[in-house]
């Protein structure tokens, strides 16, 4: 930014103090332009700001409208929310909520009959028994994550996580001071936990550890006994897990396990789920925590520190979800399936690319490391040059070099508009390599 004061700085003649205001103070002529933006004093961020990260999908995003703005077309790849709109019956609740009042405060933790159908939909789907007081609603499932690493993690505690995995949880474990312990997941492993590896990780001082299945941004999936395999190794330890069940409902093959149902596991296990994936919810800010209810109350009493409670409408809106009709989460998911095959088709048939068939979420993982340039350049130049949005696998943690992420919540037809450009982009990185 530039120096200087901007013009409109100087202070009007006119004394101004209260009770005896120049009404030519309030025109917009005489107002003087003291904003926002200009810049007296320089900020010292607290110093925890430094360690905060961030999730590239929406800085990508917005530069690629900024493209799409100046008159470029641009597909689409990148941001991981379902292109479809929420299904009527829940919008219409939610309508009909805003005009039976729900438009204030409700209890921190969400109202009684909200977090009874979250409490019914855990039970029903995982096979678990769960309460009423073990379920906290929050804006978004995210907070879930923040909270837990809040309520359970002290400086220098270790946290274990996925790498690749969601930005999210390595941003948030430095943010509160915890040492990071990234398990890296390998392509040859099918993108799940090597088990020796994660023994190697574990001691006395391990906090958390993350899981998710299906894996963003792998599309992998923790079967049964890898699960079995994990509790197994954390029966000796004082870690709790975290396990982020938000892809749950977006499953290609078998049906899905929650580490909550391996006995011994449910008292130390937080699952992380939410409406925004299944539901096509992403906007409303609507997720939840299932944990014991000691835990939740600490949410609870988080969640009166922050946001105070998650918006009346949008509960009511999740109990319409959950408790409703589920044909639009089936409907989507078959669709979801057909663009996996064609992006992951589309991707093998490009020389240097490869892709595995991610077995849940909606995101395909090619490795790219033949094509001889590094993930993040690439994905600058596919978007600058070629106009297909998507991110580098680094985005995701060291271990996603040599990746790309493509999120195909995207039409048919834009997939394959996408996948011609990266067709001719990787030919044309190619020439010099072979010519
Ligand atoms: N967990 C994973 C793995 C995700 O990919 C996302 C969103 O992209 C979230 C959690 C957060 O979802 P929300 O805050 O919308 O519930």
């Amino acid at each position: 930014m530039g120096g200087g004061r901007p013009s409109g700085w100087e202070m009007p003649h006119e004394p101004t103090s209260i009770g005896h205001v120049s009404p030519a103070i309030f025109s917009s002529a005489a107002r003087p332009e003291i904003r926002f933006g200009d810049h007296r004093m320089d900020i010292n961020f607290a110093n925890r700001m430094s360690a905060l990260g961030t999730e590239s999908a929406f800085e990508v995003m917005a530069r690629a409208k900024r493209l799409e703005a100046a008159g470029k077309s641009i597909v689409h790849l990148e941001i991981g929310e379902p292109d479809f709109p929420t299904p009527p019956l829940i919008t219409q609740s939610a309508i009909r909520a805003l005009h039976d009042g729900y438009t204030h405060y409700t209890p921190a933790a969400g109202l009684m009959t909200a977090r009874e159908a979250v409490a019914d939909y855990m039970s029903r789907t995982r096979s678990i028994q769960v309460g009423a007081d073990q379920v906290v609603l929050v804006p978004g499932s995210k907070n879930i994550l923040l909270f837990a690493l809040m309520a359970l993690v002290n400086a220098g505690d270790e946290v274990i996580y996925p790498d690749p995995g969601y930005p999210i949880y390595e941003s948030l474990a430095r943010f509160m001071g915890a040492t990071l312990r990234p398990i890296r997941l390998r392509e040859e492993n099918d993108f799940r936990f090597d088990l020796d590896e994660f023994k190697s990780l574990l001691n006395l001082r391990t906090r958390l550890v993350i899981l998710n299945s299906p894996h963003n941004p792998c599309g992998s999936v923790l079967e049964r006994p890898d699960l079995e395999a994990i509790a197994d190794a954390l029966s000796g330890t004082k870690a709790f897990v975290l396990s982020d069940e938000i892809y749950s409902r977006i499953l290609y093959e078998g049906t899905h396990h929650s580490i909550a149902t391996i006995p011994g596991m449910q008292d130390r296990t937080i699952i992380l789920d939410g409406l925004s994936k299944a539901y096509a919810m992403t906007g409303w800010r609507v997720g939840f925590g299932v944990m014991r209810p000691e835990l939740a109350a600490r949410m609870a009493q988080l969640m009166i520190n922050s946001s105070s409670c998650c918006a009346s409408f949008s509960q009511m809106a999740a109990i319409a979800a959950l408790a409703g009709p589920q044909e639009s989460v089936q409907t989507m998911v078959e669709e979801f399936r057909a663009r996996r095959r064609i992006i992951v088709e589309e991707l093998n048939k490009i020389e240097g690319v490869t892709c595995r068939m991610p077995k849940g979420a909606f995101y395909a993982f090619p490795n790219v490391s033949r094509i001889g340039r590094e993930a993040k350049q690439l994905a600058n130049s596919l978007l600058e040059e070629h106009g297909l949005a998507c991110l580098p696998g680094t985005a995701f943690g060291e271990a996603g070099r040599g990746y790309l992420r493509f999120s195909y919540a995207n039409s048919q037809q834009n997939i394959l508009e996408g996948m011609r450009r990266m067709r001719n982009a990787v030919a044309e990185y190619l020439l010099p390599v072979m010519a």
